[in-house]
């Protein structure tokens, strides 16, 4: 049969068999094999990362209970070896050594794609200066599904991990990033996140933005607006529960201008806020005249909006 012309679709042939995992499970090549496991729903996983992980010698991984528990779940009895920060320059050899002997070893994350804000850097870099083979088998990234779900442009991102922890160090880290023509991904801890915002509001001003938390959990959720509304939302209702991801869109990017929209905005606002500072952090986000969000704002929180 003629491969498929869809546009969109893969060119492959439709009436090739499925291959069959269960039954030919193929010895993965010696060498290092970069796995990408689930960020939350079990069954984002690969059926090539399964085949993978069951075919290997030895599974380097952060934390052995974590891997341990999604190995159970797929009735795979690959042993684990423990790699983290802790004890990377003591396993590091030993794993090359594996591999340089033949072996093939998986490298896995507790959650997501190995390397993105998680160890296995340093033995890529060993693997590849060895003359070892290196391939990545692809999966689950929150910085990725967070991106696509944020609605800002996609065309150009710059992932920036975890923002430093200390106020002072973290403004400077925003304000090297300003200028930045790109969306801007960043990782953070539910804790830290209303201080972030705050900070990012200060420093970015009112661009659009996003904070996608609990992906591909239960409990999905993706909250979008400018940085004002979104650091004024969190201040008000305190470090969510889960893990979140905040996206930012590129400077010029600032608020919509359509009136639906500054409504939704200040009924988001004054959940939380005083009209005055519903209005005071709207405006400043819509670039709009002050006079006029604030008499909208009257209307809306009057029950005439
Ligand atoms: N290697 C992982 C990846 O590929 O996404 C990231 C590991 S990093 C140590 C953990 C951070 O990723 C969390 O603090 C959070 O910012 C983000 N993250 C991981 N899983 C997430 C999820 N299900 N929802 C939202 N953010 C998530």
């Amino acid at each position: 049969m003629a491969p498929s012309s869809d546009p969109d679709g893969p060119e492959l042939p439709t009436d090739a068999a499925e291959p069959s995992f269960a039954d030919t499970p193929r010895k993965p090549a010696p060498g290092l094999h970069l796995v990408a496991t689930p960020i939350g729903n079990a069954r984002d996983i690969t059926l090539r990362a399964l085949e993978t992980l069951r075919g290997v010698d030895a599974i380097a991984c952060e934390d052995t209970r974590t891997t341990g528990r999604l190995m159970a779940r797929y009735g795979i009895a690959t042993p684990l070896l423990p790699y983290h920060e802790h004890n990377a320059a003591k396993m590091r050899p030993q794993l090359l050594a594996r591999m340089a002997d033949g072996q093939a070893v998986a490298l896995v994350s507790d959650a997501g794609t190995p390397l993105i804000s998680d160890p296995g850097y340093k033995l890529v870099r060993e693997a590849v200066a060895a003359g070892l083979a290196v391939t990545h088998l692809p999966g689950a990234n929150a910085a990725v599904t967070a991106l696509v779900l944020s609605g800002l442009p996609s065309d150009r991102f710059l992932y920036a991990g975890f923002l430093p922890s200390k106020a002072a160090a973290r403004r400077t880290a925003l304000a090297d990033l300003k200028a930045v023509p790109a969306t801007l991904v960043f990782y953070e801890s539910p804790q830290r996140l209303p201080d972030m915002l705050a900070d990012a509001a200060e420093t970015l001003g009112g661009r659009e933005a996003a904070v996608a938390r609990e992906l591909t959990k239960l409990f999905e959720e993706v909250r979008r607006g400018p940085l004002p509304v979104l650091a004024a939302h969190y201040a008000q209702s305190g470090p969510p529960k889960g893990e979140v991801v905040v996206v930012i869109g590129p400077p010029g990017d600032t608020a919509a201008e359509e009136p639906a929209d500054l409504d939704a905005l200040l009924r988001d606002a004054l959940a939380g806020m005083s009209v005055r500072d519903a209005a005071a952090t709207v405006a400043t986000a819509t670039g709009r005249p002050r006079k006029e969000v604030y008499a909208r704002a009257l209307d809306i929180a009057k029950g005439s909006g």
